[in-house]
């Protein structure tokens, strides 16, 4: 058996093509407008800065608009806060991102927060999450929808398997986890403290790596057959999953890189659009 690859890379090129024609007939029936996102870097990160400026090629890209705006690392969580609440009044402006990390004085939890759940195009916030728990629409976490986009593009079917989760962060793993349950997988988390971790992990239909830890989850723990998605992406190229053997026994898997980081960004702007979509209809 030679595994399906899950190729983030190329789905994420050729919606770029379809999201660049839905901004060309928006800004054609606007009178010129089009979808804003507005990123919001704190600090001198270069790793977060690196991320921002990829974020507003990629709006460029499909000819949307990015408004970039950097702050102190010395900022109060207040100023911030009083910042994102602007943006959310600002008609001109279609989604949020707040860059993660911010530094560790800042409440990040209150930041994520006081993005209006209309414009977190990120999905980071709780009402999101729990819009998104319960079925209801909201614009999902951007790794774990990128992740859900990526199984769909590839026709996997979630329905009555078992999907198993390393990771509970609530950026990826904690979503992740919903959202598989929504489409009807079987779903176990587990975490720094699960026991047995690589018996859980081996009745796994789809195994999804989101530890952190260069190729801490290993081939031998995953049977034959399984779907692989790998979030992780460390130096070297490597993620959070031994994936080299695997390319042999699993019935699909995500590359590293190439597989689910492509779809993040992706999906950041893909939910953009949408937002952009919605209120430029509406009238704001
Ligand atoms: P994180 O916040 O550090 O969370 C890591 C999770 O792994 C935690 O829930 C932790 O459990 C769990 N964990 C740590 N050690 C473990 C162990 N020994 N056994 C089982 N679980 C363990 O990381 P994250 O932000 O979710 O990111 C996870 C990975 O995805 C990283 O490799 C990151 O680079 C990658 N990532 C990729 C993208 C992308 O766009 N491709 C985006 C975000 C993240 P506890 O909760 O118990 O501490």
């Amino acid at each position: 058996m030679t595994a399906i690859l899950l190729d983030g890379k190329h789905v994420a090129t050729l919606t770029e093509a379809s999201m660049s024609e839905r901004v060309n007939a928006l800004r054609e029936r606007s009178g010129g407008r089009t979808p804003v996102l507005a990123t919001i870097l704190v600090g001198d990160d270069p790793a977060s800065a690196t991320y921002v400026k990829m974020k507003g090629n990629a709006c460029r890209r499909v000819g949307m608009e990015s408004m970039a705006i950097e702050l102190p690392a010395s900022i109060k969580t207040n100023d911030l806060l009083r910042q994102i609440d602007e943006l959310n009044h600002n008609p001109d402006v279609h989604g949020i991102l707040l860059q993660h990390p911010v530094p560790a004085h800042i409440d990040e939890r209150a930041a994520f927060d006081m993005i209006s759940v209309d414009k977190d195009v990120d999905g980071v916030t709780c009402l999101g999450f729990g819009r998104m728990s319960m079925g209801e629409s909201a614009y999902g976490c951007a790794t774990p929808q990128g992740i859900m986009r990526l199984l769909e593009h590839y026709d996997i079917a979630l329905s009555g398997k078992h999907a198993v989760v390393v990771g509970r962060s609530p950026i990826l793993g904690k979503p992740m986890a919903m959202m598989m349950l929504q489409a009807n997988a079987t779903v176990t988390i587990c975490h720094s403290r699960t026991q047995d971790l690589a018996q859980h992990i081996a009745s796994a239909d789809v195994i999804v790596g989101a530890v952190g830890r260069p190729e801490f989850i290993k081939a031998d723990w995953i049977k034959d057959g399984a779907v692989v998605v790998d979030a992780g992406y460390h130096p070297g190229g490597v993620g959070d999953i031994e994936l080299g053997p695997l390319q042999a026994r699993a019935h699909a898997l995500t590359p590293v890189p190439g597989g689910v980081g492509p779809m993040t960004i992706n999906t950041l702007i893909q939910q953009t659009v949408q937002s952009g979509e919605k209120a430029i209809a509406s009238g704001h």
